[in-house]
């Protein structure tokens, strides 16, 4: 983890933290043969990603969040990862170098760590050797991610998710960068051959149907993501909130006026904030993205009254 914060930024957003560790944790409880903690984190990254390493830690790119469509489809790449760890997909990987290699664990755990978690960036790091010539042995295997997907969509489906968001997902990465020069990191350390996705299609036809209703909680997610971690430009932001709202079933069309009042808090137009939060506000009194946005006005416009009350009494 030391690792990791210094070479990558880490998202230090209370809500956004709270979100990935609830959905995280929600999975874990429905997962088998776990015998370790899990903490789950953001990073601030477009590229699709998603990675677990020792310690029960998994890392997810914000760029998943551009992609995902749904929540279960959010949760089908975390359950993947969670099913990883629990099959200590890593540490098998670990102990065969150990056998074979002269270098301690801890050497191994790093470079392993990086070439899992930073495909290119391991290659510049310290170990630079070793993890460039440990990089081409320590991608999953194709049996060690085909148990992870087995295992994954069980977790997803037991957890009340979709099932058939895994192979959704899968295919739209697969379709999206099926021309692409450079594939996203999640396809260099996770293979996706066809065969996955047809494998993972046929398996979630073995669960009920479940329609679900858009989760509220994954687009304010989203919508704050897009806002403050995606590096668009505010009117690049705002156009995209503009988009989605054309599209936009009825529920999730006040989180896109929600991420849209946070590109106004964040470029100095308090009264355009305003004028959303208040709506947003009276019909979800005790939202917390929505009154977090709320104590972000009242300090923009300096209304030290206001703020005191409004985080005392919620
Ligand atoms: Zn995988």
């Amino acid at each position: 983890m030391r690792m990791l914060r210094a070479s990558r930024p880490i998202i230090n957003d209370p809500l956004l933290n709270e979100y990935v560790s609830s959905l995280g944790h929600r999975l874990v409880a429905n997962a088998s043969d776990v015998k370790t903690p899990f903490h789950f984190f953001l990073i601030r990254n477009k590229e699709i990603n998603a990675f677990a390493f020792f310690g029960g830690y998994v890392a997810l790119h914000t760029g998943l969040f551009l992609y995902a469509q749904n929540e279960s489809e959010l949760a089908s790449v975390v359950a993947h990862e969670i099913a990883h760890i629990t099959q200590r997909h890593l540490a098998r990987a670990m102990e065969d170098q150990a056998r074979k290699s002269p270098l301690t664990i801890a050497a191994l755990i790093g470079s392993l760590m990086l070439a899992v978690a930073a495909p290119e960036a391991g290659i510049a790091a310290a170990q630079a050797t070793t993890a460039a010539s440990i990089q081409s042995r320590i991608n999953y295997t194709r049996s060690n991610e085909q148990e992870a997907d087995r295992i994954g969509i069980d977790t997803l489906a037991r957890a009340g998710f979709n099932p058939k968001a895994m192979p959704v997902f899968f295919g739209r990465m697969l379709e999206q960068y099926r021309y692409a020069s450079k594939p996203p990191e999640f396809l260099l350390t996770h293979p996706l051959p066809e065969s996955r996705i047809t494998e993972s299609r046929a398996r979630a036809q073995q669960y009920p149907s479940v329609m679900l209703p858009p989760s509220e909680p994954y687009h304010l997610a989203r919508a704050r993501i897009i806002a403050r971690f995606s590096g668009l430009e505010p009117a690049a932001a705002l156009d995209w909130f503009t988009r989605q709202e054309k599209k936009a079933s009825l529920s999730v069309k006040p989180t896109l006026e929600y991420g849209k009042a946070l590109v106004y808090l964040d470029t100095r137009k308090p009264e355009k904030a305003a004028a959303i939060l208040d709506k947003l506000i009276s019909a979800e009194p005790e939202n917390r993205f929505f009154l977090d946005a709320l104590t972000d006005l009242y300090v923009q416009k300096k209304n030290t009254q206001k703020l005191l009350t409004c985080l005392t009494t919620h």
